[in-house]
């Protein structure tokens, strides 16, 4: 048996037992073909049952019909930034951006550079300790687009649910927190994220695209930077990231085994709600940095009294088996990522771990 920590990271991050097991079962020989599937063409008929059953098992977890297109990408999320103003940004419109942490800035910067945009809203000024209210969201009726990231990894703050904004499409950045919960897919036109947080390894961006919305498309993009490029070859334009989609194809079949995203939402909140409830019970030690009713399921941040218990805490943590505490280099303290496939007991360990650390240095 293999020694294996409980894995915080922030991504890429752990991925279910099951899966790698499977991964590692099937390495040599893929269903009898004496290759793994890294080695088969894409073009084969074992990798078209792959492609096609992780395209179905994307739009029946999120619930979509086929009007929605599913591309497995390259260049990770950080490409979709540029790639969203490229198709749709034109014609004298902007996108407008819901400005809640590094990664939306980092998206905006994108479009910025592509021919402006327009700040829906902030929180910016409050170190991104909230997600902005609906009502402060202004979204000029000729904008592009509105564009939210539905979790803030580095910032630790998450939407509680979609905005009701009607008129111009909804796009999300759902890289940290896709599938981890029940969640209106289906009022998106474009959701997009790497895979190396929830649903996969590093390599494989997942974008799910309205066909109202890939009509848009500019013309005149390069061939790659086209969504239709993709959606019409079902991903098969040039090589997809093959090996990753069939690792894909395997948490997919995971999260309906532990019962769909109905029963994935009851361990999530059950796991953040162990350390949460650390960080309500003692606030002086654990000291958490968002406001409640903005809080991520997905990253917890937090911080101790000093830089010091800080550090002990997560040299202390390692020697013990938990790895991946450290906060962003941006912003310090404490990240505690609890991604689908961190299991219940491993945010149960934590959490007794948390109590004695404090009963030890306090
Ligand atoms: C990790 C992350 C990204 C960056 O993804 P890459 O695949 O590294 O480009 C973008 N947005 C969010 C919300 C993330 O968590």
């Amino acid at each position: 048996m293999a020694h294996r920590v409980y894995n915080f990271n922030p991504g890429p991050s752990t991925l279910p037992l099951d899966v790698l097991k499977k991964v590692q079962e099937e390495l040599l020989d893929y269903k009898g073909t004496g290759m793994s599937v890294m080695e088969i063409s894409h073009r084969s008929a074992e990798y078209e049952e792959i492609n096609n059953a992780t395209i179905a098992l994307t739009r029946e977890l999120m619930g979509l019909d086929d009007k929605f297109h599913v591309l497995f990408l390259t260049g990770g999320a950080s490409t979709q930034f540029a790639m969203i103003p490229l198709n749709f940004a034109h014609s004298g419109k902007k996108g407008a951006y819901v400005d809640t942490g590094s990664w939306s800035d980092k998206a905006i910067k994108e479009a910025n550079l592509l021919g402006g945009s327009h700040l829906a809203a902030s929180s910016k000024a409050d170190q991104y300790r909230y997600i902005p209210k609906e009502s402060d969201i202004k979204v000029p009726p000729d904008a592009a687009y509105l564009h939210i990231t539905t979790n803030n990894t580095i910032f630790g703050t998450q939407w509680q649910s979609t905005p009701r904004i009607t008129g111009v499409p909804l796009i999300a950045d759902m890289s940290s927190d896709i599938l981890s919960r029940r969640w209106d897919f289906a009022k998106y036109s474009l959701i997009y994220g790497g895979a190396q947080k929830n649903l996969g390894p590093s390599g494989v961006t997942l974008a799910v695209i309205h066909d109202d919305l890939l009509k848009k498309c500019k013309d005149g993009n390069p061939t790659m930077w086209d969504y239709r490029t993709h959606a019409k070859e079902k991903s098969l334009y040039n090589t997809p990231p093959s090996f990753g989609v069939y690792i894909i194809k395997l948490v997919l079949e995971w999260v309906k085994g532990q019962g769909g995203l109905e029963a994935v939402e009851k361990v999530n909140r059950a796991k953040q709600e162990k350390i949460y409830g650390l960080i309500d019970k003692y606030p002086d030690f654990f000291k958490g940095t968002v406001d409640k009713n903005s809080r991520s399921w997905m990253n917890i941040n937090l911080r101790l009294p000093s830089e010091d218990l800080e550090k002990k805490f997560i040299g202390d943590a390692k020697k013990t088996g938990f790895i991946g505490l450290k906060g962003h280099r941006s912003v310090g303290g404490i990240r505690v990522s609890l991604y689908n496939a961190m299991t219940l007991e491993g945010a149960e360990k934590l959490a007794g771990f948390m109590e004695e650390f404090r009963k030890v240095n306090s």
